[in-house]
């Protein structure tokens, strides 16, 4: 379903992607490990085109993007935003419009880039808060919301898209600790559902649980990647092994 080769990104003189290839098959979770700095978030919003990479090649289900540099010419509003949407992303500081309720934060995007009509966005949205655990909370806004009721909307939101895969960067990484199972639940209950997922996580018990293939991340390369059972239990690598050793 994704298929990254040869992607590279910098910032300035400073190279953060340095040759990644890595393919995600369809219904599968990836979770994506590695120390900070690594070039985690990068990959990710590259994937979504939040960045843009500067060499390589990303497939999405059938779009492929080829990038070179400033000769890279990216497609027209209208099939990046169709793109960006078959990518759902769901960030650590939840990005919800705080002027609008649960529900309308769930409706925005089917409403303005999908052009559906309000009564089916609504009835989507709805069935989506359900979903998430939600529905009673519909009308409120997000500043009277939990922290973990926030990413489960913002969860829902980019679910409502219809997207081909789902794209969380550290998720529950600024909730309070009682609130991280929530969330996990819910990405969870996703993964069974044969939702495509890459998840950048510093959770490893939960990777190690939910993704079929962990990718370690360091310093802009691939440096393992693999089965939980062996990139978790039996690294390689002496980097994976030194970087777990922090959690052990
Ligand atoms: P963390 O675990 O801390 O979130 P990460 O693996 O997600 O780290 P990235 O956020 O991808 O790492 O950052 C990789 C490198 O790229 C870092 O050195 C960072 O400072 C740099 N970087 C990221 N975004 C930008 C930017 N917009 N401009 C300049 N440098 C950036
Ligand atoms: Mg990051």
């Amino acid at each position: 379903l994704i298929e990254i080769k040869g992607l590279k990104k910098s910032f300035g003189s400073h190279t953060v992607l340095k040759d990644i290839s890595l393919q995600v098959a369809r219904g599968t979770v990836v979770a994506l490990i590695g120390p900070s700095g690594s070039g985690k978030s990068t990959l990710l919003r590259c994937i979504n085109l939040l960045t843009v990479p500067e060499g390589g090649e990303i497939t999405v289900g059938e779009h492929t993007m080829a990038f070179s540099g400033k000769h890279t010419r990216l497609p027209g509003d209208r099939v990046l935003s169709g793109f960006r949407a078959k990518t759902g992303m769901v960030f650590q500081h939840f990005n919800l419009f705080p002027h609008m309720t649960a529900l309308q934060n769930v409706m925005e995007g089917p409403v303005t880039v999908l052009r559906k009509s309000k009564a089916e966005a609504e009835a989507t949205a709805r069935a989506l808060l359900t979903k998430v655990g939600l529905i009673e909370r519909a009308d409120m806004y997000p500043d009277k919301l939990s922290g973990g009721q926030k990413q489960r909307v913002a969860i829902a939101r980019a679910l409502a898209m219809q997207p081909s895969v789902m794209l969380f960067d550290e998720a529950t990484s600024a909730l309070d600790p009682e609130l991280v199972a929530e969330v996990l639940g819910v990405i969870k209950s996703l993964a069974r559902e044969g939702m495509t997922m890459i998840l950048v996580t510093h959770e490893i018990a939960f990777a190690r649980e939910v993704a079929d293939q962990i990718i370690f991340m360091r310093d802009g390369v691939v440096a393992e990647s693999g089965p939980p059972e062996e990139v978790i239990d039996n690294p390689r690598n002496d980097a994976t092994r030194a970087f777990l050793g922090r959690f052990a």
